[in-house]
């Protein structure tokens, strides 16, 4: 029952979440304003914006003008319902509810915003990197390995920018390997780079032998790294203590 609630709420967050996300891309408040469809402006009821329930019992099409809704907006609902009942077995007091409510959040806007533009914009990374650091030093502390955990995240793609002269990474993938070291701190910064590095290329190799695309065609990155930082921070040891049972140390 705990869960099913806390799934209906997560859904609810995830459909405001990508709300969200669209508004920031185009600009607009996204406190304001009724909810309208995406192709024909025509605003939508009430009972047209329930999570999941009403993707599903429209089909996935707008109800004037037919046209088929994204299904980023099912997969941000169920996705954040998933990871709202997920949070259920990882926190422990009032804080820390509100730290993974925070990562949650900023990461499910991040994800979407990145998916779809391939930019990671310093209006959510920056309130993101402040936030989330804050919450995590008032809840998990100690600062220091958080700090510098934040450091060397953010160097780890400053130095690949130089390097390049930033055609490799951007200034968005700078801040975002700064939010990455505020959650996860030193060293577990390094093991949720590594995931996204392991994944990233899983994911390339597979789409490439299905012939989805070719190895000049990029990935949306923090699509990946956004997904590591999170399992390396609610399964870190964990993932550490098998990779070093793999390896034999
Ligand atoms: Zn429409």
């Amino acid at each position: 029952m705990l869960y099913a609630i806390l799934f209906v709420l997560g859904a609810a967050w995830g459909s405001f979440l990508n709300v969200v996300a669209c508004r920031l891309q185009a600009g607009q408040q996204f406190l304001e304003g009724r909810s309208v469809c995406a192709r024909c402006r025509r605003k939508l009821h009430w009972h047209d914006l329930v999570p999941v329930v009403s993707f599903l019992a429209l089909w996935g099409k707008c109800r004037f003008c037919k046209k088929r809704i994204s299904a980023q907006y099912l997969l941000s609902e169920l996705g954040t319902g998933a990871l709202f009942v997920l949070g259920a077995g990882m926190v422990f007091s009032p804080l820390s509810s509100l730290l993974y409510l925070a990562v949650v959040s900023f990461f499910v806007v991040l994800f979407v915003y990145d998916l779809r533009t391939y930019v990671i914009p310093d209006k959510i990374v920056i309130p993101g990197i402040i936030v989330i650091g804050a919450l995590n030093a008032l809840a998990a502390g100690p600062a220091v390995p958080l700090l510098l955990g934040a450091l060397l995240g953010g160097l780890w793609f400053l130095a690949q920018f130089l390097v390049s002269r930033g055609r490799w990474v951007g200034g968005g993938d700078i801040r975002l390997g700064v939010l990455m070291g505020a959650l996860l701190g030193y060293p577990m910064v390094f093991l949720g780079l590594g995931i996204a590095y392991v994944g990233g290329s899983i994911i390339a190799l597979v789409l490439i032998a299905a012939r989805l695309t070719t190895f000049k065609s990029r990935l949306p990155f923090a699509t990946l790294l956004l997904p590591a930082a999170f399992a390396a921070w609610l399964w870190g040891e964990a993932i550490w203590a098998w990779y070093r049972t793999i390896i034999g140390v």
